[in-house]
């Protein structure tokens, strides 16, 4: 960072808050608010000027007193709108000591999602009801009160809320006074926090239920939510007692605050929000009913609910100094929700289900515009654009990778080492790597700095080498930069299993120059990424791969099925194996059991479907059929009580695979009856329910539409609601998916769902066109309307629009309307269309000829 940087987007460190005392009356139907704060500070040199965050903040004044009389006027208030400052001039100068400032200022609830902010809903008399609520990641608490707004300038936080008496109202600490006031009004005061950094202050209100508070290791929680939903919270309260436990004991440190309070709202831009104590989230990451849920949407609940607490020692507790350091935090949390979940749920096999988002993150990863995990962040859009994929995604699995390459013991050890060196502080990146290194003598900061500061990831290869060993090079896996030189510390388990069946496993270090490894046996079947743990892709020689074909496949993990699965679907997007080839490959795998590699192999069909037409596209769906038949055959059509939540869950993708792709009259007749039937009510299998409502919309008319908006607002859990309103999306009557396109911009959908709604119209096979149409003639209203953060969403379907034209007609496009808060996440959007682009270019003539009538 240049030193102009550091000046423009850091506070002077002349004057320091200790703690706020923030007093803060919301009025829900006028939507504004008033507020003063007291903040204590150390002036460190004489000032004439205090320099702190506020923005879209009336500031009408203030003064300073000193801890010995002393008094200082504040004779004028100076915002910068630009850099998000406000510059408070003194009429005499400060001297250095400890003085209290006393401000006095107002703002608009305003309906951005961000900062201070109002969430609506219908209330049982039909009314709207507002909640006032915040959200200030990364940098939006300067919308609430001025601040000093960066994670290094932590204080303790003393809130007072001033509001009607009938509502509910929450923050970080646990209510400590209640006093009604002359007009009848009630002044809450909450408890002080322990210090922390301004991004988790929060603050609710509004007529909010609260669930009895169940006791987690001596801490209460609680779950809030809009009246009638109490039913929906246990499921919450159960993963959350059992994460906030399990964390205590994994961190070996206790909860560090007092409470915690899980709270539901209809408005929120994010999945959630760490918030000590007070966590926020939207209402189906946190609002569940088991019995008529998925799996998979019980997983969202559970890992978001864990993800959050995680975040309550390793980022609350422990910050990052500077935003650069996100990454860390987010990764770190997405990890550490998957061990949380793992011991909560077993059967839920979650590291297998990771293995879809390890994927996610090598696909971003392979293109020219991916980027390192860390970089240097100057200003708000630097930090905004750290959310994504390869923070969180790429971010946890390299940490699961260090965790399984050091052991699972020795990394919490080191993790608790982190955490006691560092507790109430703030760290840099290598600090962690440090701690880990400390306790484990292993070479970790050498190891993750080449993780952290590249962009990317190595494709190793694994050959005989004439001496008889097993021989381990790397190369940067990069289709468009095939002369990369970049090199990694790669941890690599690698499995041997010899003809008399004994397996053994090493852990290597895969340096620049590469490994090698003695084999056990000359015969012996090699597992070069055992686990499928590594952040790698594995080319075998063909010797080696010719070992690992046939029966020696079924005794590879589902994790290693799913790594050669996802390897070969690679190949075909980079151009070195045919769409045709894969159809064949995945021949191999009619007898897979795994909802993972299924789904893996059904992402790879859905594209060879899109670049087929006419006859071949028949044969196609005939050749789907005859894969997926003896699986669905194998599970039958019913639910038995006490099967497996994966089994289930494979009989629904498998089922809606079979109806969608391929067309399957019978299977289709079927999902129709089963959405009927769940609709109504009935007794049907979550799994099977959800998948209809997908069937049914792909093939339905304008009784349906009407049907299914119907549930959207009917719906009894947000995950029903959900279902239907994400369906409308897959609606093939241009007329419908118009009508659906144009509610986006209305109340029917809300702000925080409509770019996702968007977004997943823009996949539809036969009218995505028109979605992306509609989102470009529209972008101004879109952006007036999203969430900063959510636009980005608005570019991510464009990729299935795989025509020459269409690409040219996206990046045209955004030539004129870029997306600052996401610069890159854009770019990488725009090359993964061009890929795709190339690819059914390949793909239209090779999978017609392979599924022509002739062959
Ligand atoms: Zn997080």
């Amino acid at each position: 960072m240049t030193e102009d940087d550091e000046q423009r987007y850091r506070l002077p460190r002349t004057v320091m808050p200790r703690r706020y005392g923030l007093v803060l009356e919301p009025d829900l139907a006028a939507g504004s608010f008033v507020g003063t704060e007291d903040v204590a500070v150390d002036v460190r040199e004489a000032v004439s000027e205090i320099v702190m965050n506020a923005v879209d903040l009336d500031i009408a004044g203030g003064y300073l007193t000193s801890e010995d009389g002393g008094r200082v006027e504040i004779s004028e208030v100076r915002l910068d709108p630009e850099t998000e400052r406000a510059h408070l001039v003194l009429d005499a100068q400060a001297d250095p000591g400890g003085w209290t400032l006393h401000l006095d200022f107002r703002g608009e609830l305003n309906d951005k999602l961000v900062g201070f902010y109002r969430s609506t809903y219908q209330g049982p008399d039909g009314g709207t009801e507002v909640i006032a609520t915040t959200h200030f990641e990364a940098t939006d608490a300067r919308r609430a009160f001025p601040s000093w707004d960066e994670p290094d300038l932590k204080a303790v936080f003393g809130v007072t809320l001033i509001v009607a008496p009938d509502l509910t109202a929450l923050s970080n600490g646990p209510e400590i006074q209640r006093t009604t006031l002359d007009d009848g009004r009630v002044r809450l005061v909450f408890a002080d926090t322990m210090s922390m950094s301004t991004y988790l202050v929060a603050f609710v209100v509004g007529h909010l239920e609260l669930t009895d508070p169940v006791d987690a290791g001596g801490v209460p929680t609680r779950v809030a939510h809009v009246p009638g939903k109490g039913p929906l919270a246990a499921f919450a309260l159960e993963i959350g007692a059992h994460s906030l436990k399990w964390f205590a004991e994994y961190y070996g440190i206790p909860y560090p605050d007092a409470k915690v309070d899980h709270i539901a709202l209809p408005d929120f831009a994010q999945g959630a929000m760490e918030n000590l104590g007070c966590i926020t989230y939207r209402e189906a990451a946190l609002l569940v009913d088991p019995a008529t849920s998925t799996h998979g949407e019980q997983l969202d609940v559970a890992e978001t609910v864990a993800h959050e607490l995680a975040h309550m020692w390793f980022g609350d507790l422990v910050t990052m100094r500077w935003w650069n350091g996100l990454w860390l935090n987010e990764a770190f949390a997405t990890f550490m929700a998957m061990l949380a979940v793992d011991a909560y749920r077993p059967d839920w096999e979650v590291w297998n289900q990771f293995a879809r988002s390890r994927s996610a993150a090598l696909e971003v990863d392979a293109l020219a515009s991916t980027r390192s995990i860390e970089y240097p962040v100057h200003s708000p859009d630097d930090a905004n654009g750290m959310f994504d994929t390869l923070t969180y995604l790429k971010g946890g699995a390299i940490l699961r990778m260090l965790e399984q390459y050091l052991g699972a013991d020795r990394f919490r050890d080191g993790i608790r080492r982190y955490l006691r060196q560092h507790e109430h502080g703030n760290t840099e990146t290598h600090d962690l790597w440090d701690a880990l290194e400390e306790e484990t003598g292993e070479p970790v900061r050498r190891i993750m700095d080449t993780w952290i500061w590249q962009g990317g990831y190595p494709l190793i290869s694994v050959n005989i080498a004439d001496d008889g060993t097993l021989r381990f090079s790397q190369r940067r896996y990069s289709p468009s930069r095939p002369d990369d030189e970049t090199k990694w510390a790669v941890p690599l388990l690698v499995r041997q299993t010899t003809s008399d069946g004994r397996e053994t496993t090493d852990a290597i270090l895969v340096e620049a120059d590469g490994a090698t490894l003695p084999m056990r046996s000359p015969d012996a079947v090699v597992v070069a990424n055992a686990g499928g743990i590594s952040f790698v892709r594995v080319w075998y020689d063909e010797v080696l791969a010719g070992r690992l074909a046939g029966s020696a496949m079924r005794a590879l993990s589902p994790l290693e099925r799913y790594a050669l699965v996802d390897d070969a679907w690679a190949a075909v997007v980079d151009g070195s194996t045919t769409a045709s080839s894969f159809c064949r490959f995945v021949e191999g795998f009619a007898d897979e059991t795994e909802l993972p590699v299924w789904q893996l192999i059904l992402t790879g069909l859905s594209w060879c479907d899109r670049f087929l037409e006419g006859e071949p596209r028949d044969l196609f769906r005939d050749y789907v059929r005859k894969l997926l038949h003896p699986s669905i055959d194998r599970l039958g059509w019913e639910a038995s009580p006490d099967e497996p939540d994966l089994v289930r869950a494979l009989r629904g993708t498998l089922a809606q695979a079979l109806a969608v792709l391929g067309d399957d009259p019978e299977a289709k007749a079927q999902m129709r009856e089963l959405e009927g039937e769940a609709r109504g009510g009935g007794d049907v299998d979550a799994h099977l329910a959800s998948a209809a409502v997908q069937v049914v919309a792909t093939n339905g008319d304008g009784g349906d539409f009407a049907r299914y908006w119907q549930m959207v607002h009917d719906g009894v859990t947000p995950q029903e609601q959900l279902r239907y309103l994400y369906a409308l999306a897959r609606f093939r009557d241009p007329e419908l998916f118009d009508s659906l396109l144009a509610s986006t911009l209305t109340d029917d959908v809300r702000p925080q769902d409509a770019p996702f709604l968007l977004a997943t119209a823009t996949t539809n096979r036969d009218l995505g066109e028109r979605a992306w149409r509609f989102i470009a003639e529209h972008w101004d209203a879109e952006m007036d309307r999203f969430a900063a953060s959510n636009i980005i969403s608005l570019a991510s379907g464009a990729r299935f629009l795989s025509l020459p034209e269409q690409q040219r007609a996206v990046e045209e496009f955004f030539t004129t309307h870029p997306i600052p808060q996401a610069g890159l996440m854009l770019d990488q959007t725009l090359e993964r269309q061009r890929i795709y682009v190339a690819l059914r270019e390949r793909a239209e003539k090779d999978l017609a000829q392979s599924f022509s009538g002739s062959s």
